[in-house]
């Protein structure tokens, strides 16, 4: 496999707190591969290293067959990485239009955008009639659609999912895994962290699971689900 995104024993320390220790995970090109593993476990903090948001203390990150180890944020975002960090983080005082536009802003290409722009609201009908509204007036599930919206404004390659699931009612989340799919369908490949793993496992075709900052186990997300110690630790059997 060659991989689109590749991380190498990756290690990452807040002062003596080691976080994240010899990781290793790749994603190929247009594959959903999804991170899981309890609070703490240092889901976050991965993918904070991976997006350039933390320096790592040790190991590689290659996205593309290049280095992106020490690059800062917006240089790892402009060569097509996108976060969708936990939280959201749309604009509350903005509207929902003016938060979409916010994802193109590294882009010259106008007529490219706007298609960009029509296809987002395709993907999103509930956003469409809501596209003068402030974004802080939708809901929580509403604002992960628009967060998943605005990412896609940068014509990303990889999108970082972080706990798109956090904090929804059930029906709301299955509405923005219906998303995440179609996302993905189309040609993103996906790197997806979840506490609920059974959705995780359940979307994603390959699963790592992390634990005190390493991963203890990986395989197809088929064969993780009918692991004992996955089913007994993560899928509440
Ligand atoms: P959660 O699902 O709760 O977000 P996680 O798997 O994403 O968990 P991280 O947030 O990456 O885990 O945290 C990993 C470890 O690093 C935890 O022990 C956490 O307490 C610690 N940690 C996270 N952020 C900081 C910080 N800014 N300063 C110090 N320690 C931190």
């Amino acid at each position: 496999m060659s991989a689109l995104l590749a991380i190498n024993r990756l290690s990452v320390a807040y002062g003596g707190i080691h976080a994240v220790r010899e990781l290793s995970l790749e994603v190929a090109p247009g594959e959903m591969v999804c991170l899981i593993g309890a609070n703490g476990a240092g889901k976050t903090t991965t993918l904070k290293a991976v997006s350039g948001l933390l320096a790592p203390h040790g190991g590689s990150v290659h996205f593309d067959g290049q280095s992106i180890t020490r690059l800062p944020a917006h240089e790892v975002a402009r060569r097509g990485l996108t976060l969708v960090p936990e939280g959201r983080g749309v604009f509350p005082r903005m509207s929902v239009a003016e938060n979409l536009m916010m994802g193109a802003y590294a882009r010259r290409d106008r007529a490219e955008i706007a298609r960009d722009l029509d296809q987002v609201y395709a993907l999103l009908p509930r956003l469409t009639e809501r596209r003068a509204q402030l974004a802080g007036l939708l809901s929580g599930g509403e604002q992960q659609m628009l967060a998943l919206g605005r990412a896609m404004m940068a014509r990303p390659r990889l999108l970082l999912l972080d706990e798109p699931s956090m904090g929804l009612a059930p029906l709301m989340v299955q509405a923005v895994f219906d998303i995440i799919r179609r996302i993905a369908a189309g040609g993103v490949a996906v790197l997806l962290i979840e506490q609920n793993a059974h959705l995780a496992l359940k979307t994603c075709a390959r699963g790592y699971v992390l634990e005190n900052g390493t991963v203890t186990l990986s395989g197809p997300a088929a064969e993780l689900s009918a692991n004992p110690a996955v089913r007994q630790a993560y899928l509440g059997d």
